[in-house]
């Protein structure tokens, strides 16, 4: 990544960083992550001054930027090493793209909304990130580049969407909201063989819908 932005609210960053931990996230190369990755450059720039804010922020389009621990919990139960390649499904912002790249992830990335799409693909370029970007519907996955060694959809599903299922590498894992437009349950889902799963509820969350042909209308 490149250092220019680096420094500026990095004591905020380091603040925050401490926040999540307490509220449970202990995977350090995630909180490493959350340290370097300036959010503020994510969001508007009236926004900045919130950037390190626990919180979820608004981005165009009617959506937002997940809230850090969000991110954070996400990244942690997909378990990366450097090289998996990751597929997100809801780009937005891109700072969860920023967050697998900056852990060496190999990272493809769907975003349905066209200014959404073009905003991160400029700003992860900018701060010399190299991810695959796409706009389109990612309730279907992306087939051309499956299988994936993880899946992470960052918008909540009214059920587990079955092309994500079927792009999972065999030991690869699918982190998907799921659950009615007010709140869902995060499921972690294992390829275990080819045709063996493993599915895990965790605790719950509240995302903006994921909109698409395996989604809601
Ligand atoms: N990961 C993002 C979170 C953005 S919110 C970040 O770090 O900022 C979820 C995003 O999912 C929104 O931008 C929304 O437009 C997008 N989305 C919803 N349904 C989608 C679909 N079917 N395909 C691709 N993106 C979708």
């Amino acid at each position: 990544m490149n250092q220019k932005n680096n420094r500026k609210f990095l004591n905020r960053r380091k603040k925050l960083v401490e926040k999540i931990r307490k509220k449970g996230i202990s995977d350090e190369s995630v909180l490493q992550a959350i340290e370097s990755i300036p959010r503020h450059l994510f969001i508007d720039s009236a926004l900045e001054n919130r950037a390190y804010e626990d919180s979820a922020l608004p981005i165009s389009c009617g959506q937002t930027i997940s809230q850090p621990y969000t991110v954070a919990a996400q990244t942690e139960l997909l378990d990366v090493s450097t090289g998996d390649k990751i597929l997100e499904i809801g780009t937005g912002s891109g700072y969860q793209a920023a967050i697998l790249c900056y852990l060496g992830c190999d990272v493809y990335s769907v975003e349905r909304h066209e200014p959404l799409y073009l905003s991160a693909r400029h700003i992860l370029r900018d701060l010399g990130f190299r991810p695959h970007l796409k706009c389109g519907d990612g309730s279907l996955g992306w087939s051309a580049y499956a299988p994936y060694d993880g899946i992470v959809v960052t918008a909540g599903a009214p059920v587990v969407p079955e092309d994500l299922i079927k792009q999972l590498a065999v030991g690869g894992t699918l982190i998907v909201p799921v659950g009615d437009q007010k709140v869902q349950t995060m499921t972690q889902i294992t390829r275990v063989s080819k045709e063996e799963f493993e599915e895990k509820q965790l605790r719950q969350f509240k995302f903006v819908p994921l909109i698409g042909k395996k989604g809601w209308d």
